[in-house]
């Protein structure tokens, strides 16, 4: 009998084990870490991080080749939407974004902003490409103007159309047609991954940007 007992508390105790590492809680906690996010931000960081990544653009777009282009994402490369981040408490979605933008001017990204107007000077066209949809054209124009982008080429929004789970198709494919057209891409510039994939540019350069994520 007691053997039994005993038989049969290994088998409780085996099982408990391996429940306990079947369900393993995630790291870090989401409310700790959007008040790191929010400190980070503060302390100015975030724009010293996204300076920095930036460094060797200057060299970058003054690669030769016919009509030089230097590509910009918009959000978080271009322009940055903190205000919006920290009201959604990070819940990007397009129709609080929209609405937001409807009404508001986000700041340029100082790093960014310079690097547009060097670019500018030394020749090289500046095509934006965005994720944003094509029902954001006349808001996005006011945006850019209000925060400094003048001379710019070309702003390439996705299509209505395009219900692809991923923009890495719509935006690779954006870059491949100003390539036909006879351009040299002497530069793609984006904060998520998504924006570089595919090549079609010289060189590339990822900015950081924790506070979300597109496919
Ligand atoms: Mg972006």
């Amino acid at each position: 009998m007691t053997f039994r007992i005993l038989k049969h508390s290994l088998l409780l105790a085996v099982v408990l084990v391996l429940t306990a590492c079947a369900t393993r809680v995630p790291e870090p906690n989401l409310g700790l870490y959007k008040k790191e996010l929010k400190t980070w931000y503060a302390s100015g960081d975030y724009l010293t991080a996204v300076a920095q990544a930036q460094a060797s653009a200057p060299r970058q777009i003054r690669s030769t080749g016919p009509q030089p282009t230097l590509v910009l994402d918009i959000d978080e490369t271009s322009l940055s939407n903190w205000e919006y981040l920290n009201e959604q408490e990070f819940a990007l979605n397009q129709t609080t974004f929209e609405k937001w933008s409807a009404k508001n001017n986000p700041p340029a990204i100082p790093a960014t902003l310079k690097l547009f107007r060097e670019a500018r000077k030394a020749g090289v066209e500046v095509v934006f490409i965005s994720g944003r949809r094509e029902s954001m054209r006349a808001m996005t124009i006011r945006q850019l103007q209000a925060a400094g982008y003048e001379g710019w080429s070309r702003l390439v929004l996705r299509p209505e159309s395009d219900n692809d789970p991923s923009v890495i198709p719509y935006k690779s494919s954006a870059r491949k047609h100003l390539i036909k057209e006879g351009r040299t891409v002497v530069l793609n510039m984006g904060d998520q991954e998504s924006d570089l994939a595919g090549g079609a540019a010289i060189h590339r350069i990822k900015l950081p940007n924790p506070f979300y994520f597109i496919p």
